[in-house]
């Protein structure tokens, strides 16, 4: 469904839910503060198509003071589940979202759950990273977009043997590939965890 975002409306909200919030315009601006922030940092990331798209890996890397880790690129004689395992215990965890509310909750899908606990516990800071996209009226809003467009196109992105992978339809498979296999809900900011959000203008991810 279309629906009107009014910006500010949204960052209240999560200011409201303990978040540290900003707002870009543009990823580019978005790429520099979040670079800007994480200096002399083990870093995580969870698998995410926006932060790919933002080239945020690189970005940190140029920082020789930053140790980096992402599941897609594990170093030579690991494999995705190694590296995904050493992003869980990172200073810091950057991640997207697949669906937001207007009123600042955040809902992620995943499949192995590397992504969803590392913004549950365990690095002391995360970053959610969302395009506008991403935001939706209300819970079930989101759940749908999450479990009904999201989960769907990512399945196909990753070239998955689900059924969704062909028709960008949710069958609630049992695959073996199936990519929805847990659900988050992040009602408010997490309680021992230091929380932003960084808001982009533009569409970003699935
Ligand atoms: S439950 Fe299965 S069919 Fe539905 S979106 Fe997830 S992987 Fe695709």
């Amino acid at each position: 469904m279309e629906t009107k975002i009014d910006i500010n409306e949204v960052v209240k909200n999560l200011e409201k839910k303990d978040y540290t919030v900003h707002y870009f315009e543009t990823h580019e601006e978005a790429a520099e503060y979040i670079a800007g922030r994480i200096d002399g940092k083990k870093v995580g990331f969870g698998d995410s198509k926006t932060l790919l798209g933002m080239g945020m890996v690189e970005k940190l890397k140029e920082n020789p003071a930053n140790e980096v880790h992402h599941p897609d690129y594990p170093p030579e004689g690991m494999g995705f589940n190694d590296e995904a395992r050493v992003c869980l215990t990172a200073e810091v965890f950057l991640s997207s979202v697949n669906a937001m509310t207007k009123d600042g909750t955040l809902v992620n899908i995943d499949s192995t759950g590397n992504r969803v606990a590392g913004t549950l516990f365990g690095p002391s800071k995360v970053f959610f990273i969302a395009g506008i996209n991403k935001i939706c009226d209300n819970l079930d809003e989101a759940i749908e977009r999450a479990r009904h467009h999201a989960a769907p196109i990512n399945a196909k992105r990753h070239g998955y043997s689900t059924p969704c992978a062909k028709t960008e339809k949710c069958y609630d498979c049992n695959s073996p590939d199936r990519i929805c296999n847990a659900l988050v809900v992040h009602y408010k900011k997490m309680k021992y965890t230091d929380a932003e959000v960084v808001l982009i203008g533009e569409e970003l991810g699935f």
